[in-house]
C-alpha cells in the first residue's frame, strides 16, 4: 500500500499544477489577442513558437517501429524497421512515439521547464506531443506519467512528466493519474551514465501502487534516453497484468554520433 508520505507528495503536486496552470492559461489567452515575441526567435507571431521556428525543431524523421529510437538509414519498403536492441532484446512495451529528437532548441525547453519551472514552456511541449500523437492515432484507455521519487519531487515541486501528461490529457480526452505507478528508489541521476549502469540503476525502481482496470495504457515522460527507465515501468505493469503499455515521449535521444544527421526540416 502507498504510504501516507506518498499521499501527501501526490495531493501537493495535484495543488501546485492547479495553480500553475491557471496562471499559464491566462498568460496563453492574452497572448492570442496581440503578437508576442516567438519564444525562440522573438520575432512578433500569435503563436508561442513562429511558423519557420516550429518548421526547424530537430523533428523525428526516421525511427524504430518500436522504440522510437531515431534511425539514420531506413529502407522505405520496411514497413516496421527496427532497431538492432529491439531484434536482440524487445522492449517490454509495443510502441514508443516521440515527435523530436533531443537536441537544441528542444533540450533547452526540457531543462527551463524542468529546473527553472517554465511551465510555459511545459504546456507547449504538452501541445507539440499531444498533436503528434493525434497525427499518429495513438489510442489508449490511461495516461501514466512516470512518477519521480518523493525526494526529488519536494526538490523539484512538480513532476514534468506529470505537467505534460495533463496537456496530453486534455488534447487526447483520455484520463491520466499518478497513483497507480510509484517510484520506490531514488536512483542516481541518469544523465551520462553508461546504458549498462543505468539499466542496473533502474532494477527494480517501480513498484504498483494499484492495478488498473484498462486495457492500454500510455507511460509518459519527458525524454527517454536508453530507454531503461521506461522499460522499468512498462515492466512493472507488464508483471501486474495490463496486457497492452505503449510509451510517449516529447523527446527521445538519438545514439551518440548520429546527433547531426538527424534533425532536419519536417
Ligand atoms: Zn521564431
Ligand atoms: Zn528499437
Amino acid at each position: 500500500m502507498p504510504s501516507s508520505a506518498f499521499w501527501a507528495n501526490h495531493w501537493w503536486q495535484v495543488v501546485r499544477q492547479q495553480a500553475g496552470r491557471l496562471r499559464v492559461g491566462l498568460l496563453e489567452h492574452w497572448q492570442a489577442f496581440c503578437p508576442n515575441p516567438c519564444r525562440l526567435c522573438t520575432q512578433p507571431t500569435t503563436q508561442a513558437v513562429c511558423a519557420p521556428c516550429f518548421a526547424e525543431l530537430p523533428h523525428v524523421q526516421s525511427a524504430c517501429w518500436q522504440c522510437g529510437l531515431p534511425l539514420e538509414h531506413v529502407n522505405p519498403a520496411e514497413a516496421k524497421p527496427l532497431c538492432g536492441e529491439c531484434l536482440a532484446s524487445p522492449p517490454p512495451f509495443a510502441r514508443l512515439f516521440a515527435p523530436f529528437c533531443y537536441q537544441p532548441p528542444i533540450t533547452e525547453m526540457i531543462s527551463r521547464f524542468k529546473y527553472q519551472s517554465a511551465l510555459q514552456d511545459g504546456r507547449l511541449l504538452g501541445t507539440w506531443l499531444a498533436h503528434y500523437l493525434m497525427a499518429q492515432r495513438m489510442a489508449v484507455d490511461l495516461i501514466i506519467p512516470i512518477p519521480l521519487h518523493s525526494t526529488r519531487l519536494r526538490q523539484r515541486g512538480f513532476n514534468q512528466a506529470a505537467e505534460l501528461a495533463h496537456w496530453v490529457s486534455r488534447y487526447l480526452q483520455v484520463p491520466w493519474c499518478t497513483d497507480v505507478l510509484q517510484r520506490v528508489q531514488r536512483g542516481i541521476p541518469q544523465q551520462g551514465l553508461p546504458r549498462r549502469a543505468r539499466q542496473h540503476s533502474m532494477h527494480r525502481a517501480f513498484q504498483m501502487a494499484r492495478v488498473p482496470k484498462v486495457e492500454t495504457v500510455a507511460l509518459l515522460d519527458d525524454v527517454v534516453t536508453t530507454g531503461a527507465t521506461v522499460r522499468a515501468a512498462a515492466h512493472c505493469l507488464r508483471q501486474a497484468g495490463v496486457r497492452h503499455i505503449i510509451v510517449c515521449a516529447v523527446a527521445r535521444t538519438p545514439k551518440p554520433g548520429m546527433a547531426q544527421s538527424l534533425s532536419s526540416k519536417p
